[in-house]
């Protein structure tokens, strides 16, 4: 199964990606996590990437497509992925849609988080006082509101797009975290062994 996740910073999509992983063996691809590995790793891209990630800006179009055709094509992607964090606008979804058709492959969902922008900065404040080995760089309030304004300007359009396909599904991103687990399994018709997600 091959499927992305949208939704805003803070919305959900990285725990929900890792929950699918454990539990069904997707892996989790995510442009954030890549990208944050280059910048620790000194390479290039990390080079490129450290500055704009840290003010809350997106990454050139061209950089995160390359990361991810090269992600795709390794072989533990064979058996479906999860994309969380990309594509973040229009020109990606495209690139995406190409890199897919060029391989006979397709999409097989895209499920919206849908959460209030009003209980988005006290997650992400939870999860800066959470994170092992400090707070992300662009987890402060103006690297927020900058990504939140990315957000609704570049990446909610990608709704539209995919709902135009008929790939689109929606969760309540505001309930509990196992509540937002069930509902994705239950979108995706996807079933665990009973009791595992308790
Ligand atoms: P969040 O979803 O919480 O904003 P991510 O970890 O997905 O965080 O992304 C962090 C930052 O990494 C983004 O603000 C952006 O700078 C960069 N980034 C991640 N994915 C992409 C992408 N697909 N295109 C451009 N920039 C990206």
């Amino acid at each position: 199964m091959k499927l992305i996740l949208l939704g805003p910073p803070g919305a959900g999509k990285g725990t929900q990606a890792q929950r699918l992983q454990e539990s069904f063996g997707l892996v989790q691809l995510s442009t954030g996590d890549m990208l944050r590995a280059a910048v620790k790793a000194g390479t290039d891209i990390g080079k490129q990437a450290e500055a704009i990630m840290a003010r809350g800006d997106m990454v050139p179009d061209a950089v995160v497509v390359g990361i991810i055709a090269d992600r795709i094509a390794q072989p533990d992607a064979k058996n479906g992925y999860i994309l969380d964090g990309f594509p973040r606008n229009v020109a990606q979804a495209e690139a995406l849609d190409a890199m897919l058709a060029g391989k006979g492959d397709k999409l097989d969902a895209v499920v919206e988080l849908e959460v209030d922008d009003k209980i988005l900065l006290s997650r992400i404040e939870t999860r800066a006082a959470q994170t092992v080995g400090g707070p992300r760089a662009d987890d402060n309030a103006e690297a927020l509101a900058k990504r939140l304004k990315v957000y609704h300007e570049q990446t909610a359009p990608l709704t539209a797009y995919y709902k135009s396909r008929g790939v689109l599904k929606g969760v309540d991103g505001m309930s509990d975290i196992n509540d937002v687990t069930r509902q994705l399994e239950a979108v995706l018709g996807l079933t665990t062994k009973k009791g595992k997600l308790a």
